[in-house]
């Protein structure tokens, strides 16, 4: 009767405690932060084009603002402006084009890319071999320009959303130089021409000449082509706070 007793005993005991572990146990997971927050719906992210640009380096902003959104041959200051993808483009057998095509599509991971076609498009790429000319208009390596006569001058034309419907002409090679010899390699000065083309109007350090695709002018033309054309980015290029709080303007 006794060790009855104390055997009861033990099992209300040994309940007590059960009870207690299993309540402490709940009381941890509703508490605990991770746990809370696992069973939340997960944050949403709105990704606006200033979300964007803002994870790139400052460097990269202050040159999408001096050679895109500010540059000279810009009709919408202030405004980002760029060819809609795929961007058509007529090679006409001239070197190294396509390899120069390739690299850009590669080096992108698609975000930059083209259509070949045969014929000039309306709007988009025509490639000329062997005339091209120097700023001082003597034979040169590379160049763009907004007609067919590699003396005209280049600037872009675009829609009122930013987009540039602009047929350009890169002239590459002349009597004075093979642009396959020229550059660091046989394509660096078609994807030179090309980053023109694209919307980088003009030079800044890593985009000078003959280096084709740089660090510099692929994380830019990268950022001007994440981003809807005709994104207003004047607060930025102004030195605005909330884009360089990161690093102080350079
Ligand atoms: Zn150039």
């Amino acid at each position: 009767m006794q060790r009855r007793r104390w055997i009861l005993r033990l099992e209300i005991l040994t309940g007590i405690t059960l009870v207690l572990v299993v309540w402490s146990a709940t009381n941890a997971k509703t508490s605990a932060p991770i746990s809370a927050a696992a069973s939340a719906d997960p944050p949403s992210r709105t990704v606006t084009p200033a979300a964007t640009l803002i994870l790139y380096p400052v460097w990269t902003r202050k040159y999408l603002c001096e050679s895109n959104a500010y540059y000279a041959g810009n009709p919408q200051a202030g405004k980002t402006i760029r060819f809609q993808t795929p961007i058509e483009v007529n090679p006409n057998r001239v070197p190294h084009v396509l390899e120069a095509m390739q690299n850009y599509e590669a080096m992108t991971e698609g975000l930059i890319t083209f259509r070949i076609v045969d014929s000039d498009p309306a709007v988009g790429l025509v490639f000329v071999e062997g005339d091209a000319l120097d700023r001082d208009a003597k034979p040169g390596c590379g160049r763009v320009t907004s007609e067919r006569d590699p003396q005209s001058g280049f600037a872009f034309s675009a829609t009122s959303d930013g987009v540039i419907h602009s047929r350009l002409y890169v002239h590459l090679g002349s009597v004075a130089c093979d642009p396959a010899r020229e550059g660091f390699q046989r394509s660096s000065i078609a994807e030179h021409e090309l980053a023109h083309a694209l919307g980088l109007g003009s030079h800044f350090p890593g985009f000078t000449g003959i280096e084709g695709i740089s660090l510099e002018s692929l994380v830019t033309l990268t950022a001007l082509y994440r981003v809807p054309p005709g994104t207003p980015v004047s607060e930025m290029c102004e030195g605005n706070p909330i884009y360089y709080w990161l690093a102080p303007p350079m």
